[in-house]
């Protein structure tokens, strides 16, 4: 139970593992139900909802990542990965139905109406974070016992429960590496809380490198 899996179906995968490998995190991609085996965490990427849960149903891992969920291994879902984990989807069927929330996908419109802008998440990180949402949805309501990270206008932006984190946004699409650490914590692997720098030398593109800025 000491590394954090991310599932490896499509999306914002390599971005994630980036950023686990430059927190020292053992990270390991998840394919296939033996993958989920013995993991403390594991993150559900960003990308498309109906993709990445069609190639669930296709490749047997619902039931393998419900089974290891019980276990004990924690969850976060980053867009696309938190409309999969949501018990409600405006107007569509849920998918994993393990949190206790009503999203609505696109909530804020086209790819066009993607945008970025900063906000202190105090639970998070003591310093304003950069937050990138990209054809995002919109957290509508969250139930009883799901602590809500943060807010925007009428929605939701990140919330949790003792087992799983959501964002509609994407930590691993800037150079911040607090909510990873974050997520690592929950999942038990890192000890301190001390403060990570927001890389200064991130960019626009950097996530389109394939570098490793360890
Ligand atoms: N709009 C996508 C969906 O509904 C999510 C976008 C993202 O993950 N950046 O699945």
């Amino acid at each position: 139970m000491d590394a954090i899996g991310v599932l490896d179906l499509q999306g914002g995968v390599l971005e994630h593992i980036g950023h686990l490998e430059r927190l020292g995190i053992k990270v390991r991609t998840v394919k296939e139900a033996t993958d989920f085996e013995n993991l403390a965490g594991l993150i559900i990427p960003g990308g498309e909802s109906t993709c990445i849960s069609k190639l669930m149903r296709i490749f047997g891992l619902e039931q393998a990542l419900q089974a290891a969920f019980r276990s004990g291994m924690k969850i976060w879902g980053t867009c696309a990965g938190a409309i999969l984990l949501a018990t409600e989807v405006t107007g569509e069927e849920a998918f994993l139905k393990l949190i206790d929330m009503e999203v609505m996908r696109n909530g804020f419109g086209s790819q066009l109406d993607s945008f970025t802008y900063e906000a202190t998440i105090p639970s998070v990180a003591s310093v304003p974070l950069p937050l990138t949402f990209i054809r995002a949805p919109k957290i509508l309501r969250v139930g009883v016992g799901v602590k809500v990270l943060l807010e925007g206008e009428g929605y939701v932006a990140a919330a949790e429960t003792e087992n799983i984190l959501v964002t509609v946004f994407h930590p691993e699409l800037t150079g911040c590496l607090a909510f990873h650490r974050y997520f690592a914590e929950k999942c038990g692997l890192m000890a301190s809380r001390r403060e990570i720098p927001v890389d200064p030398a991130w960019d626009r593109t950097s996530w389109t490198r394939l570098a490793r800025l360890s």
